[in-house]
């Protein structure tokens, strides 16, 4: 969309802006059908990973788990990632209008500002790429929280994926006990594991024992 305007031309900037408003708001029935679909795939997988290690726990237990309310909270995560779909537009045309400023304020830097404007495709693209890589984690890990304390469980131990792409401030977590109610700040963000942009970590939650 945004390449089909001369670059740094401010006339074009409104048109634009206005394009990709409405191309967010067209996006709305395809982010909730792209998100339930994603949060239903998640939430049978954490289902069927708590099943498989209920195969030592209580029935009733089990009938806890299967019964837990995580209805708000994957309506909670849908909202949340519509969101985050219907940003990309959103950021794309921000991002146009102040490189554009930028261009008009410092005519020295008018080639690589259009070039800057240019990549703006790519730069959506990778954008979209983090969201739908975080959310995955992010999903799962929220979710497993909501049946672990459903389930009574106070606290979790920290996983990472243990390979060589692990940031050395999630390392440091790998293996220690948190509280579901005491959410770590790393790397200036708070959250449990899994739930930090890029964060391939997971929780493996402490059960009661009866
Ligand atoms: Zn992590």
């Amino acid at each position: 969309m945004v390449n089909g305007f001369p670059p740094g031309d401010p006339s074009a900037v409104p048109t634009i802006e206005q394009l990709l408003r409405r191309y967010a708001e067209a996006l709305t029935p395809w982010a909730e059908a792209t998100a339930a679909r994603m949060l239903a795939d998640v939430n049978r997988r954490d289902e069927a990973a708590w099943m498989a290690q209920a195969q030592d726990m209580s029935r009733a237990l089990r009938l806890e788990i299967r019964t837990a309310p995580t209805g708000a909270t994957m309506q909670a995560l849908m909202a949340e990632q519509v969101g985050l779909i219907k940003s990309i537009p959103l950021e794309a045309a921000e991002r146009v209008h102040r490189l554009t400023i930028e261009g008009l304020e410092d005519s020295t830097r008018a080639s690589e500002i259009s070039k800057a404007i240019q990549a703006s495709g790519d730069v959506a693209k990778s954008r979209a790429d983090l969201i739908a890589r975080t959310e995955v984690a992010r999903t799962a890990s929220t979710l497993t929280e909501a049946r672990a304390m459903h389930v009574g469980s106070t606290h979790y131990i920290w996983h990472t994926s243990e390979d060589s792409d692990v940031r050395e401030s999630h390392r440091r977590m790998d293996g220690k006990v948190v509280a579901w109610s005491d959410p770590p700040t790393i790397d200036k963000m708070t959250g449990h594991a899994g739930q930090f942009p890029n964060c391939r970590c997971w929780a493996e939650p402490i059960i009661p024992e009866d």
